[in-house]
């Protein structure tokens, strides 16, 4: 599952852990390269905290057959013996010590004495721009600047894998945006592995090298960014990535990845089989994004007759609710594109948006 151009960095085979009657992992597995940012995306109870904490020696998990840092067996190390290093949401950080010394403080822990521990710890600082603020209270700082010090706290000791559970959770969406891209460009620069946790699908498609999508303790899918966003594999797959059209139609017809689906009112559409194994005569579903449905000129092959039963003004763009050949769709008009609903009278879409994976 690995990108096979990179060494493993972790590797876990077929975890399960439960707790008391809660299953919260059911026989997962994943690895992530070196150098290589994962991201584990899920929403609140997936599993994905506790997937972390079974990696950080945390959590002892009910059973697994492999658990390996850096090639090492770690399944029975605990979690100051594992090299790596997790950051949370909520900093955990000594408000009694200045900025500095909370970052070298991992470092007097490991003997390194006082002079060599601050140098490292400013040099760590610098990567996250708070060189100025080395000598503040953690009190004086704003909330991102909190978590740029727990960032440099944790990479300052040089840990083989960061651990990250929704570090950005608590900041507001635009500081948010602008660490994802701060975040993403020290993993880079430091070329460590990071996993990292998110329930937002548009923080994992922003910063991951790949990303494992989970649901109910297992995994549903995984991959690069754009297989999860353009190439789900499930309903709800589709769902979590955002789509807005999701609807029931019949395959009739498939060469390699591209399939003849037909609604229920006898209209039919091609679109991209991303599933193995379906075959002709399957119940199907059809996942078309709005934004990727577009009026069509008339004649134009595989368009679908159209009538508008509503239409939503959201600043930067029009949602329009149609009743189609295939079923209600909705068709999404950016600003600048200016689509008058008036004027739809058929729609179509190119073969490549259109989605089709086996409904459940
Ligand atoms: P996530 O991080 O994706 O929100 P968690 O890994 O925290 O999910 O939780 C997965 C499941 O395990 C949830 O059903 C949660 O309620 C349960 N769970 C998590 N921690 C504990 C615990 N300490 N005791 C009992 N149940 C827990
Ligand atoms: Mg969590």
């Amino acid at each position: 599952m690995t990108d096979s151009s990179r060494e493993p960095m972790l590797e876990v085979e077929d975890v399960v852990h439960r707790y008391g009657m809660v299953t919260a992992l059911s026989h997962v597995s994943l690895s992530a390269g070196r150098g290589e940012f994962l991201t584990i995306l899920g929403s609140s109870g997936s599993g994905k905290t506790t997937m972390l904490r079974v990696i950080s020696g945390l959590e002892m998990p009910t059973s697994v057959k492999v658990l390996r840092i850096g090639g090492a067996d770690v399944a029975n190390l605990p979690a100051a013996k594992r090299n790596c290093t997790t950051v949370f949401q909520n900093y955990a950080l000594f408000p009694h010590m200045s900025v500095v010394e909370n970052v070298a403080y991992g470092l007097r822990i490991r003997k390194m004495n006082a002079a060599d521990a601050l140098r490292e710890a400013r040099r760590a600082l610098a990567m996250v721009q708070l060189e100025a603020k080395a000598d503040r209270r953690i009190s004086q700082l704003s909330g991102g600047e909190k978590q740029r010090v727990a960032l440099a706290r944790a990479v300052v000791t040089q840990p083989a894998i960061l651990l990250l559970d929704e570090p950005l959770g608590a900041l507001d969406e635009k500081l948010r945006q602008d660490m994802q891209i701060e975040l993403m460009e020290l993993q880079r620069s430091l070329g460590m592995t990071f996993v990292y946790i998110t329930h937002s699908q548009e923080e994992a498609l922003t910063m991951s090298d790949r990303v494992v999508l989970m649901s109910h303790g297992r995994i549903v899918q995984s991959g690069g960014p754009l297989d999860l966003f353009d190439r789900p594999e499930s309903r709800f797959a589709a769902e979590f990535m955002g789509y807005e059209n999701i609807l029931p139609a019949r395959l009739i017809g498939r060469e390699g990845t591209a399939g003849i689906v037909e609604f229920p009112g006898g209209a039919r559409t091609r679109g991209v089989v991303t599933v193995e194994g379906l075959k002709a005569g399957d119940a199907v579903c059809v996942a078309l994004r709005a934004e990727r449905i577009a009026p069509a000129t008339e004649g134009a092959t595989d368009a679908l007759k159209a009538e508008v039963t509503n239409r939503v003004y959201r600043g930067k763009y029009i949602d329009i609710a149609l009743a189609t050949d295939a079923g209600p769709l909705r068709l999404r008009s950016w600003h600048g594109s200016h689509v008058e609903s008036e004027d739809i009278r058929r729609i179509g879409w190119n073969t490549n948006d259109a989605v089709i994976f086996a409904a459940e």
